[in-house]
């Protein structure tokens, strides 16, 4: 299995494509709120924040830093008044079923026997799970996996090739844990570009993923924010929902609500057929 996934990696080192394309496979898609954010998806607006979040002990003290530094630097880049995250070590452990990761703790989660209900060739999974309303999802729990069982991570670039940059990859999924969908601009404009390679190193949210979150939040930019949270989400009853956002090497991610496909990105960056 890794000799095939190393042979995909190389595909996408050799293609060098920023470019994107997205299609949408659902009809949901017809309702977007935006472009950016087609999914008005957060946390409640009572006080949620700081989320506090488990690190597993299995990574070791530099993962372990670059996990936290991933979740800390989207309050930083915030600048005034908002802590999104609180990071406590703990000696939390994978579940046997993805089932089971519905329980009290949010977690990071070093993975090393892959569920066999996701994709044996995703970098990571953010799995959230929430309330659907008419027209937004009210976020109720959250957990990042990272596949260890199939991938290689490192700081940076330090690891070589076949190995990907675990800050890079858990910013894009602390993104998506409060409630960040995919942003195609560029990877120079957002780190919710849909797009990470083994070379990536993409650690800083960009000024549209902090306005994409302010607005998202009523938060304002750079200003204090000690009023606290907008309230956005309406009494109305909902029914639960669990969202999965699989980012694959290079090129593609996917989304899925309750197991179907909404969003499957994958970039065609052929230029030769232009
Ligand atoms: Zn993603």
């Amino acid at each position: 299995m890794k000799a095939v996934l190393i042979i995909l990696n190389l595909a996408v080192l050799m293609t060098g494509c920023d470019g994107a394309s997205t299609s949408a496979l659902s009809s949901d898609s017809a309702r977007s709120a935006s472009a950016v954010d087609n999914l008005p998806t957060s946390w409640s607006s009572t006080a949620v924040f700081p989320l506090n979040i488990q690190i597993s002990s299995d990574f070791d003290n530099d993962e372990i830093t670059a996990i936290s530094d991933s979740s800390e630097v989207w309050s930083q880049e915030q600048g005034g008044g908002v802590n999104y995250f609180n990071e406590a070590t703990t000696n939390i452990s994978p579940k046997s079923s993805l089932s089971s990761y519905a329980d009290s703790v949010l977690g990071v989660y070093k993975v090393f026997n892959w569920p066999s209900e996701l994709p044996s060739g995703a970098l990571a999974v953010t799995q959230i799970r929430g309330i659907q309303r008419s027209s937004s999802i009210q976020i109720t729990h959250a957990d990042i996996l990272v596949n260890y069982d199939f991938f290689d991570f490192a700081a940076g670039t330090s690891g070589g090739p076949w190995h990907y940059d675990l800050q890079t990859v858990l910013v894009h999924e602390f993104g998506h844990f409060l409630g960040l969908s995919h942003d195609n601009s560029s990877r120079s404009e957002s780190v919710m570009f849909p797009s990470i390679g083994s070379s990536t190193v993409n650690q800083t949210p960009h000024d549209r993923d902090i306005d994409n979150l302010s607005a998202k939040y009523g938060f304002n930019r750079s200003a204090s924010n000690s009023r606290g949270i907008a309230s956005t989400v309406s009494q109305e009853e909902g029914v639960p929902v669990t969202i999965t956002y699989e980012m694959y090497p290079g090129n593609k991610e996917v989304i899925k609500i309750n197991g179907v496909v909404h969003e499957n990105t994958n970039h065609h960056c052929n230029h030769a057929h232009k």
